[in-house]
């Protein structure tokens, strides 16, 4: 069986790292996907654990190599899903859980349409999105309109995906991502294999 690729977006503010670190947690055979960034380091990060940190010349020979399974610019950095682990992982049957803004998901989703599983992180509300954005207090005042505009972006684009977590509660919230993961396995086409001598058998009278 090969394995499956969960790509979870989600606009800044609605707890997508907290969730996705509770999954990791839980679902030890689950591999995530670390991306390489232009970014610089934050605090608190590890290099090759966190992301790949690298330079945007760097970044840029990554894409011209064909290294990646999918990039974007993402508030002035570049971020990219290095593509050779990602192969491995589905060859091997190994799922991945993936962090990827909009427009990087769709990209994987229309190159890997029978692999990819999109997963949008939202909030109960936009107001509560804009709350917690404003309450974290990492961005700069002059900036808040222009993240704002692009969380009510990405927000629109969820129609996109296959579906959507609640994040209210974390509990709760990776109690619904761990169910997808779940069911996502459990689908007719993962599991036909093991029943296939008995698909051409006759209708008993
Ligand atoms: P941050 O700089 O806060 O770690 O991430 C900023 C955004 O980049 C997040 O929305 C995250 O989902 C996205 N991101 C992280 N890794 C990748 C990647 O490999 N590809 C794309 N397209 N976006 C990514």
């Amino acid at each position: 069986m090969k394995g499956k690729l969960f790509v979870v977006s989600g606009p800044s503010g609605v707890g997508k790292n907290t969730l996705l670190n509770t999954i990791i947690d839980r679902c030890k055979t689950v591999q995530y996907s670390v991306s390489a960034t232009s970014r610089p380091i934050r605090p608190g990060e590890v290099d090759g654990k966190s992301y790949y940190f690298v330079s945007r010349a760097r970044f840029e020979e990554l894409i011209a190599s064909d290294a990646l399974l999918e990039y974007a610019e993402y508030v002035g950095n570049y971020y990219g899903t290095p593509l050779q682990p990602i192969r491995e992982a589905i060859e091997n049957g190994v799922d991945v859980v993936m962090d990827v803004e909009v427009v990087g998901a769709l990209k994987i989703k229309k190159r890997l349409p029978d692999d990819a599983v999109l997963v949008f992180v939202t909030a109960p509300s936009f107001d509560v999105i804009r709350k917690r954005l404003i309450h974290r207090g990492d961005v700069a005042p002059g900036l808040m309109e222009e993240r704002l505009e692009r969380a009510r972006w990405e927000c629109s684009q969820a129609v996109n995906y296959d579906y959507i977590v609640v994040n209210d509660d974390i509990t709760r919230a990776s109690e619904e991502l761990r169910a997808i993961m779940l069911a996502e396995k459990c689908k007719t086409m993962e599991r036909i294999h093991l029943i296939k001598e008995e698909l051409s058998c006759s209708t008993p009278q």
